[in-house]
């Protein structure tokens, strides 16, 4: 679907897009608050635009100055498919987009307060962390810069990004992480005043669980207790024939911890995890004589 018109936070968002951050043109801005936006500090007077729109076939064509000494100042005027006519200096005003002050409102808007951590140059910053989630800006996204944003994300699956428009998505659907379009979730009122809807964020979000983190560091444990334990039953079984038919005592969970370096609290969580069973049945069976000689 294509958006005729687009509103005042859409038109910032898209223009932001470019590599000087975007401008705002009268001719085609005027309908919005400019002096509102440069007041807060969103625009900042720049050189006129160089094309001048117009209504005719050909829609418009380049500035030209023309130097006349009858005028103090050359003179804009354009030439196009109606004819060479000279424009209202005014016309071709131009203001352009100052990045740091989008980007502080957007983040501000969310909750985070700037100075925000630029991690890529003018194309990533980190925001802030919300509910165990480190969240992102990402200005703008083409094909050119998705090997940076795989490098950066990849290792950060569940960071969550803030991009500008729905397009954004569709450029970095290659990456794992939820990620939200200001274009959907922000509003700009009359009054130049950002909100964004973290509330709808927020129902997205499932908790980071430390769940999967807790149990890759006890499987780790519990093989290392098995280790420890197979070790046990071959020095038993040496120690069987060598004494003469002597069983050696189980370890206790205090010396096995001592032996993996880690604490009996966690040595009696491996023995009762529900991934722990060969571990358990090693455990319960390291005094019986069939197990040892079995080993
Ligand atoms: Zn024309």
């Amino acid at each position: 679907m294509v958006k005729t018109k687009l509103n005042l936070l859409e038109t910032l968002l898209y223009r932001s897009h470019y590599d000087d951050a975007g401008y705002m043109i009268f001719q085609n801005d005027s309908k919005f608050d400019i002096q509102g936006l440069i007041n807060i500090g969103l625009l900042r007077p720049t050189t006129p635009s160089e094309f001048y729109r117009c209504d005719c076939f050909d829609g418009g064509g380049e500035v030209i100055w023309v130097d006349n000494p009858k005028f103090e100042k050359p003179i804009p005027s354009v030439r196009c498919g109606c004819g060479f006519y000279r424009i209202e200096p005014e016309e071709i005003q131009r203001w352009e987009i100052v990045l740091s002050a989008l980007l502080r409102k957007i983040g501000e808007a969310m909750g985070f307060s700037a100075p925000f951590n630029e991690v890529s140059p003018r194309l990533v910053w980190q925001l802030g962390r919300r509910k165990r989630r480190d969240f992102y800006y990402i200005r703008c996204v083409d094909f050119d810069v998705r090997r940076t944003l795989r490098d950066i994300f990849l290792p950060h699956p569940t960071a969550i990004l803030i991009v500008p428009t729905m397009a954004d998505i569709e450029f970095i659907d290659c990456l794992p992480n939820r990620c939200f379009p200001i274009e959907e979730i922000g509003t700009l009122d009359d009054s130049l005043r950002l909100t964004i809807d973290m509330t709808s964020i927020d129902a997205e979000l499932e908790p980071v669980e430390d769940e999967p983190k807790r149990q890759r560091r006890r499987l780790v444990k519990i093989d290392q207790l098995i280790a420890e334990l197979k070790k046990h039953y071959q020095e038993a079984k040496d120690y069987y024939y060598v004494s003469g038919g002597e069983i050696l005592p189980r370890p206790t969970q205090q010396e096995l911890a001592k032996r993996i370096g880690t604490s009996q609290d966690v040595v009696s969580r491996c023995l009762k995890d529900e991934k722990g069973v060969v571990l358990r049945t090693l455990w319960e069976n390291a005094e019986n004589l069939g197990a040892i000689l079995n080993s």
